[in-house]
C-alpha cells in the first residue's frame, strides 16, 4: 500500500510513499505523517491511499516514517458536530480548514511584528476593574460555563482586566483564546500583550498576518498541550485545544466576527457554543455591546458588568449638525461649525480625525441631464471614481477610463456630476480650507499597502500629522492621545441600508469613532454631520448606550426581528437570472410544504434581490426564514434537497450586515 501526500512546507507537487506494514490503513486520509525527503524529514498531509503504484513511476519509493497526532481535545468532535449542524455544513469542513492552514505556504508578510520596547509595570486596577476580576477568578479556578458581558466605555481599561484574567488562567495551566474582529487589531493586541506580559508567557498570534512558521509553532504547542495565549480573529476558535480555560471576545458587537465569505460562520457564536461545551467562562467586552448580548443579560442571566468611567480623559462633547440647513455651510461636506472647530484645534496644536464611512454607494458619476449613472457591466453597482480619471467596480475590480460625455444622452462633461464623496476629495477640500495643516488619508486603499498604513499611524501618533481623514479602519482600537476633535461627515450614510441591524451597527460605529476623541484630555468634541433625523442620534453620548437597547428592542419586537425571534438567510447564486428566479420560487414553495407537513412555526420571506444582486456575472437572491426557534428553521432547511438545484445555495443561521 502507498500514500500520496502533500508536504506542509509548501512544496507544490504531491509525493508518494510506501506505508510501513504496521500501520492501520483505515482513516489515513487527512492524517499528518513524517516522510523522508532527501536527507531531511518533512511533515505531510495524506491525500490519498493507493493500493498500487501509478504505472509511470520508475524511481524507488521510500517508506513513510511515522504518523503524527492531532492535538487532543475531548470536546472537539462534539463541538465541530454542533457547529456544522448549526451552519448546515459537513463536519469535515472544519478539519479541512485546519489542514488548509497546516499546508499553507510561507508568504511575504509586511506587517511589522517587532515588539514595542515600552513595558508597563505596576498597574493597580481601579475598583470597577478589580470587582470584575474578583468575580471571575473563582470561575477560572473551578471552571463552568459563565458568559459575562462587560460594557466598558471607550478608554475604560477593559484590556487591563483581560490581562489579569489571562494570567490567572495560565496559572491553572489552561489556554486562553483572545478574539478580535479584525486582523489589524489582533496584530496590535499581540504586540501589546507581548510587551506588557513579559517573555515567560507564550503568546501566539493566529490569523492571516501570521507566518506559516509561527502557526506551525502554535500547532506544536497544542500537540504538547502547553497552556498558551492565542490571539486571532476566526481561526483560533476552530482549533483543537486540549486545555481551554477562558475565551475573551473583545469588541464583541463587531460584525467583523462574521466571516466575509460563505459559510458565514460567526466566531462570536461559535465561541459561545464552545465555551458551553467545554464548561468554561467566556467574556464578551465592548463599549457598545450588541443588542443580542444585552438581551442575553436580560433573558438568559448572563453576568453583566459596566465600566462607566474613562481611566484618563473625559467624554467628548457631542454636537449634531444638520447638513440640510444650508446656510450653515460654505462647502457641502464641511459645515461651518466643523470648519470653525478644525481651525480652533489647529491653532491649539491639537489633532483631528475626520471620519467618512465609505461603505455606502458614494462616489459615483451621474449625468445631470438624464440621470444616468455609470455602473459596472458585471455587477449591479455604480462604478466609483478613482483619482478623477478612472472608474472602478468595488466588487469585481472592473475598471475603465472616466467618461467625459454621457453615454445615454451625450451631454458634455459639465453635466457629469461626481456624486458622493471619498476620502481623497475630503483631503482636497481640507487642503483648500487649511493650506497650512498637515493632512493624511487612512482608508481601505491605504491598508492594502500595510507598510504605508503603519507609517501613517505612526506619524499621527508622533503628531507629525494634524488631520487624519479615514474610513472605518480608523474607528477601532487606536489610542491617539492628541486627538481632541472628531468630525463625522455623513453619519447617516449606512442608515438606509435595507438590513434590520442598520441602526445598531451605525450607532456602534459612530460611538467607536467618537471614542477616539479626548482619550487623554479633559476637553474634546465630536461633530456629527447628518442629512436626516434619526433616533440613534439621541444615544450618541456613550453613557446613554443602554437606553438605546431599550428603544431598539421595542422596535425589533414590533417588526419581529432578532433577538426577539430567529432570522436565517438562504442565499442563492446563479449566472442565469431566469433560472435563479425559478429555483428561488421553487425553494420557497418547498419550504412552505415542509412547514405545513411538519407543523413548523416558520415564516418565509422572499425571494429578495439584495442591494448588490450581481457580482462577477453571478446573480443573487435571498430567502429569509423567521421563527421563534432556530431548530425549526434548520429542520426546514435540511429538508431541501440541494442537489435538485443548479444554483449555489448558502445558509447563514444568523446573518449580520
Ligand atoms: P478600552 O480597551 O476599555 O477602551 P484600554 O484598556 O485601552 O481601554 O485603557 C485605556 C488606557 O488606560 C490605556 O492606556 C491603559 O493602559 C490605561 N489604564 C486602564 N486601566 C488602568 C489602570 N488600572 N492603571 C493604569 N492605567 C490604566
Ligand atoms: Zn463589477
Amino acid at each position: 500500500m502507498f500514500i500520496q501526500v502533500k508536504l506542509l512546507n509548501g512544496f507544490q507537487e504531491s509525493l508518494i510513499y510506501k506505508i510501513p506494514a504496521s500501520w492501520p490503513i483505515e482513516q489515513l486520509v487527512g492524517s499528518l505523517v513524517k516522510v523522508p525527503l532527501q536527507k531531511r524529514t518533512e511533515s505531510a498531509l495524506i491525500q490519498q491511499v493507493l493500493p498500487t503504484l501509478p504505472a509511470d513511476i520508475t524511481f524507488k519509493i521510500r517508506e513513510a516514517i511515522s504518523l503524527e497526532q492531532f492535538p487532543s481535545d475531548a470536546h472537539f468532535s462534539a463541538y465541530t458536530q454542533q457547529l456544522s449542524s448549526y451552519y448546515a455544513l459537513e463536519p469535515l469542513y472544519f478539519f479541512k480548514r485546519i489542514r488548509h492552514f497546516l499546508s499553507e505556504k510561507e508568504q511575504e508578510l509586511d506587517i511589522d511584528q517587532t515588539n514595542q520596547a515600552a513595558s508597563q509595570q505596576n498597574i493597580t486596577l481601579t475598583s470597577e476593574q478589580q470587582s470584575i476580576v474578583d468575580d471571575l477568578i473563582p470561575v477560572i479556578n473551578s471552571p463552568r460555563y459563565y458568559p459575562t458581558l462587560i460594557h466598558g466605555v471607550t478608554g475604560s481599561g477593559k484590556t487591563e482586566i483581560y490581562k489579569q484574567l489571562i494570567q490567572e488562567t495560565l496559572k491553572t495551566q489552561k489556554t486562553v483564546l483572545l478574539l478580535l474582529p479584525e486582523v489589524s487589531l489582533a496584530v496590535q493586541f499581540t504586540k501589546l500583550l507581548k510587551s506588557q506580559l513579559g517573555l515567560e508567557i507564550p503568546i501566539y498570534g493566529f490569523h492571516s498576518a501570521v507566518s506559516a512558521k509561527e502557526k506551525r509553532a502554535l500547532w506544536t504547542s497544542l500537540m504538547h498541550q502547553k497552556p498558551v495565549v492565542i490571539i486571532g480573529v476566526h481561526l483560533p476558535v476552530i482549533m483543537p485545544i486540549a486545555q481551554l480555560g477562558l475565551i475573551i471576545i473583545d469588541e464583541e458587537h463587531d460584525i467583523g466576527y462574521q466571516e466575509k465569505k460563505h459559510p458565514k460562520i460567526n466566531t462570536r457564536e461559535a465561541a459561545l457554543m464552545r465555551a458551553q461545551l467545554a464548561h468554561i467562562p467566556i467574556i464578551l467586552g465592548s463599549a457598545t455591546p450588541s443588542i443580542h448580548s444585552l438581551y442575553c443579560v436580560e433573558k438568559r442571566n448572563w453576568k453583566f458588568f459596566q465600566l462607566k468611567n474613562r481611566f484618563a480623559g473625559a467624554f467628548p462633547k457631542i454636537k449634531l449638525v444638520k447638513l440640510t440647513e444650508e446656510y450653515k455651510r460654505k462647502n457641502f461636506w464641511i459645515s461651518r461649525p466643523l470648519e470653525q472647530a478644525i481651525a480652533d484645534r489647529l491653532t491649539k496644536k491639537e489633532q483631528i480625525i475626520i471620519f467618512l464611512n465609505r461603505r455606502g454607494f458614494s462616489f459615483f458619476i451621474q449625468c445631470k441631464s438624464c440621470g444616468h449613472i455609470e455602473s459596472c457591466p458585471a455587477c449591479s453597482v455604480s462604478l466609483t471614481v478613482h483619482h478623477n480619471q478612472e472608474l472602478k467596480c468595488h466588487y469585481c475590480n472592473f475598471s475603465k477610463k472616466i467618461i467625459i460625455t454621457c453615454p445615454v444622452c451625450k451631454a458634455g462633461e459639465d453635466q457629469l456630476l461626481k456624486k458622493g464623496i471619498g476620502t481623497q476629495q475630503i483631503v482636497t477640500i481640507l487642503e483648500k480650507l487649511f493650506p497650512h495643516a498637515r493632512i493624511a488619508r487612512a482608508d481601505l486603499d491605504a491598508t492594502v499597502n500595510k507598510k504605508k498604513w503603519q507609517e501613517i499611524i505612526h506619524n499621527f501618533e508622533e503628531k507629525k500629522i494634524d488631520i487624519l481623514v479615514g474610513t472605518q479602519t480608523i474607528t477601532k482600537g487606536y489610542h491617539f492621545p492628541g486627538v481632541t476633535l472628531v468630525g463625522i461627515l455623513w453619519a447617516d450614510i449606512n442608515l438606509s441600508f435595507p438590513v434590520y441591524n442598520a441602526a445598531e451597527s451605525t450607532l456602534q460605529q459612530l460611538i467607536q469613532v467618537a471614542g477616539r476623541a479626548g482619550r487623554q484630555t479633559a476637553e474634546s468634541e465630536v461633530i456629527v454631520q447628518t442629512m436626516i433625523n434619526h433616533y440613534i442620534y439621541d444615544y450618541l453620548n456613550e453613557v446613554n448606550y443602554t437606553q438605546f437597547y431599550k428603544h431598539e428592542l421595542k422596535h425589533r419586537a414590533e417588526v419581529a426581528y432578532p433577538p426577539i425571534i430567529r432570522f436565517a438567510e438562504i442565499e442563492l447564486k446563479h449566472s442565469d437570472p431566469v433560472l435563479l428566479d425559478q429555483e428561488s420560487n421553487d425553494i420557497i414553495q418547498n419550504l412552505e410544504l415542509i412547514a405545513e407537513k411538519n407543523q413548523l412555526n416558520i415564516t418565509i420571506l422572499g425571494p429578495a434581490q439584495p442591494p448588490v444582486h450581481k457580482i462577477q456575472h453571478m446573480h443573487a437572491r435571498k430567502i429569509y426564514i423567521k421563527s421563534p426557534d432556530i431548530s425549526q428553521i434548520l429542520k426546514a432547511y435540511n429538508h431541501i434537497i440541494i442537489k435538485n438545484y443548479t444554483s449555489f445555495l448558502y445558509f447563514t443561521p444568523n446573518p449580520l450586515q
